[in-house]
């Protein structure tokens, strides 16, 4: 089964990032540092863009914070990294732009949340001036709705036009459309107080996946501005991993999605940069888009002798990703480079037909021997100690042959 055409869409630069229309589905994600904290927020971003995440935001929550952005890009740049940074703001977002125009002009997208800039109400003043920084700075936006802050004027609105229906719909419904509704009017308002409909993005996160799909189908058949998606508090480990990869899975096969964030919950002291990585497997995975070579290993069963080829499974991946660095510049394409690595006979030979390499290790009472398959065809047959370092020279050798050098 194909994955569907994106949907048509505006396309907004984002510090040079295209997000939409045909371009790439963009990985981001969310530094967890406190941003007034110039040297762990620079470090926390660089660590995202080296994991390859494209645009990083970071919030902006207090003075110190605002006066923070500004030192932070700079060292990022005099780093030598190149990742547009988004501000995330709440509240007080109106009143940061104004004092803070160093930071506006740093920063190269404003995230607003409508549910929390009083728009709506007293004329929609906080929200329009965050509108006017967008304009007097020529920047995007992202209007990000969220179900934990949502805008509670526009949802008892909803729910008393729900009340005085001839067939009510239950809660829930009408909590998702007043979801949907929050964000397509809040960027029809933005477009009144003057910003381009090429300069907004749309997010509406919830943290159930069924109410995410629901929310981002209806979003997506009524409005052409791109979408960010992701699930939102998706939580810790295994739960917030797989639960982010059913609902980013289903909405991009359709075709809808943008740019997508992984908000997982990292343990204390644990590698925020996973979230970067969860998002390029759920593309790879998908066959959307290719950032590495991949792995492919069998789970291993009662027919393997040792650990050996789990082992062999783990130093080739690691091997692999070491080299990304200089190969994603020296040989294009080798992201998309296939590697099989299994454990006997049964399925190593057929799996290892269908990967660019593979090598299928012996299973108990099977003949110590490790045949090697290059483009479906029986190249060699390893044995001995040096199973793994000759099969590294074999794979370096394919690699230099098939995808050349710049
Ligand atoms: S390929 Fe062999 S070792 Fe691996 S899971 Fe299948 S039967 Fe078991």
């Amino acid at each position: 089964m194909a994955v569907s055409p994106r949907r048509p869409t505006t396309v907004v630069d984002v510090g040079g990032v295209q997000v939409g229309g045909n371009h790439p589905v963009v990985v981001q994600s969310m530094t967890n540092t406190d941003t007034a904290d110039v040297e762990a927020t620079a470090e926390q971003v660089k660590a995202l863009a080296r994991a390859g995440s494209e645009l990083v935001r970071v919030t902006v929550n207090t003075e110190e914070a605002a006066a923070a952005v500004p030192r932070i890009v700079e060292k990022l740049d005099k780093d030598g990294i190149r990742v547009p940074v988004i501000g995330d703001f709440h509240y007080n977002g109106h009143l940061l732009l104004r004092k803070f125009p160093e930071c506006a002009r740093a920063l190269a997208k404003y995230r607003i949340n409508p549910g929390n800039v009083n728009i709506g109400r007293k004329h929609d003043d906080n929200f329009r001036v965050m509108i006017e920084a967008a304009l007097e700075y020529g920047r995007p936006v992202r209007i990000g709705v969220n179900w934990g802050s949502l805008d509670q004027a526009l949802l008892t609105r909803l729910m008393d036009e729900n009340a005085r229906r001839a067939q009510p719909r239950d809660a829930r419904a009408v909590m998702l459309e007043a979801i949907v509704v929050s964000a397509v009017e809040s960027a029809g308002a933005a477009e009144r107080y003057g910003l381009p409909g090429d300069r907004i993005i749309l997010s509406a996160k919830v943290s159930g996946v069924q109410d995410l799909v629901e929310v981002y189908r209806a979003m997506a058949a009524r409005c052409r501005y791109p979408l960010h998606l992701g699930l939102t508090e998706a939580g810790l480990g295994t739960k917030g991993i797989v639960a982010t990869t059913a609902a980013l899975s289903i909405l991009l096969q359709e075709g809808i999605g943008d740019t997508i964030r992984a908000s997982l919950t990292p343990l204390p002291g644990g590698d925020r940069s996973e979230e970067v990585r969860v998002c390029q497997q759920v593309l790879q995975s998908l066959g959307i888009r290719n950032f590495a070579p991949q792995v492919t290993a069998c789970p291993g069963c009662g027919r393997t002798t040792s650990t050996f080829f789990q082992e062999m499974a783990g130093q080739i991946q690691t091997y692999l990703l070491r080299q990304m660095p200089v190969w994603r510049k020296e040989r294009p394409g080798v992201e998309s480079l296939n590697v099989a690595v299994m454990g006997c006979v049964v399925n190593g030979p057929g799996e290892s037909k269908h990967a660019n390499i593979g090598i299928s290790l012996p299973g108990t009472f099977e003949d110590p021997v490790a045949p090697v398959y290059v483009d479906g065809r029986l190249l060699r047959t390893l044995r001995g100690e040096r199973i793994v370092d000759e099969f590294v020279e074999i794979l370096n050798g394919y690699v230099e042959t098939r995808y050349g050098s710049r």
